[in-house]
């Protein structure tokens, strides 16, 4: 790509728009000690305790965040186990609202009985049906039943549509090739990887999260190993797509000085594949060469104007078609109702 100002769209493969609440929630009880203990005492406490307004919140809130990125699309990745009936159309209508494209998949999970499983998967088809844009979401093989991954896999199949699923992210799901062999297309996103053999045998695209492997202490992915397409998530970290780049570009060099930016420069062309309409989006930068070799080494590089289907959705920095202090603003109230929760 020649030196230039502006792009097209950026994506994030692999986002969880309700945690954009998280920052400040109260410390666990105790400290977690491994991967499996930071989902029981810090996730899944907090996506149990989620209602209607704080999702649609933490959704307007990580969509305006996703915008002042220069990122017009994300591909979520949602839980609320208390809340599930409808939580993607919240989720879907708030980013309407800010004006940032969405792909939508509700995490079926066991972990609340065959119910929430089932109720997981009817609000992946409900949404689905009426026409929403997304794929069928399935938490992580290792907390769902046989039946749970057939099912989901079936649904995908029947609405022509990806599964999006976290894989192998810690050793707890280390069974997931063979759980879910057969199952998968092209169309799957297979979430992080970290503990997949080099011939895991999944079909799909694995989406690599630098940042979140190494906040939760699961190890490096090393995603140039795969001949699986790579794409890159932030894992809920919010939507800043050149600041994962630049993670993932260190990490890769970390362990391999003969690397190239142009390496996880590709990954992040990969997540323009999964939403092609971004090719219609234009951002404008601060910076002017928007090229691997630049990025991997300058920071604070800021989105101007963003936009999007055509609609100048951000000016100047400033979001057009809401106010992001509003959106901040009630954002603050719905985390302080979920800190009280907690
Ligand atoms: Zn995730």
């Amino acid at each position: 790509m020649s030196p230039s100002s502006t792009s097209p769209g950026l994506v994030c493969a692999h986002h969880h728009l309700y945690s954009s609440l998280a920052r400040g929630m109260p410390a666990p009880p105790r400290t977690p000690t491994n991967f499996l203990q930071i989902l029981e005492q810090v996730w899944w406490r907090l996506d149990v305790a989620l209602d209607a307004e704080m999702i649609r919140w933490s959704a307007m809130l990580g969509a305006l965040e996703a915008l002042e990125s220069g990122c017009t699309a994300i591909i979520d990745h949602h839980e609320s186990p208390s809340c599930i009936e409808g939580s993607l159309d919240l989720i879907a209508d708030a980013c309407a609202k800010v004006g940032v494209r969405v792909s939508c998949a509700y995490g079926v999970t066991d972990r609340h009985g065959t119910d929430g499983a089932r109720a997981g998967l009817a609000e992946n088809e409900r949404f689905l049906r009426e026409g929403g844009r997304g794929l069928v979401g399935i938490h992580a093989a290792f907390t769902c039943s046989d039946e749970t991954l057939n099912a989901a896999s079936e649904l995908a199949d029947d609405l022509g549509v990806g599964v999006h699923i976290h894989v192998a992210e810690g050793i707890d799901d280390i069974d997931a090739p063979s759980r879910l062999a057969g199952l998968t297309n092209d169309r799957w996103l297979l979430v992080h990887g970290v503990h997949l053999p080099d011939d895991h045998g999944l079909k799909g695209t694995i989406v690599h999260n630098p940042r979140s492997n190494m906040n939760n202490a699961v190890g490096y992915a090393r995603p140039a190993r795969f001949s699986n397409s790579v794409a890159l998530g932030t894992d809920g970290i919010g939507a800043a797509m050149f600041d994962e780049f630049r993670v993932a570009f260190a990490r890769l060099r970390e362990s391999d000085v003969t690397a190239s930016p142009e390496d996880a420069w590709r990954w992040l062309e990969t997540n323009r594949q999964l939403f092609p309409e971004v090719a219609d989006d234009t951002v404008t930068w601060s910076y002017d060469s928007i090229e691997p070799w630049h990025l991997a080494y300058t920071t604070d590089i800021r989105a101007v104007d963003v936009t999007i289907n055509g609609e100048l959705v951000l000016a100047n920095g400033t979001a057009t078609r809401v106010d992001a202090d509003e959106v901040r603003a009630r954002a603050a109230e719905q985390a302080t109702r979920l800190f009280a929760k907690l």
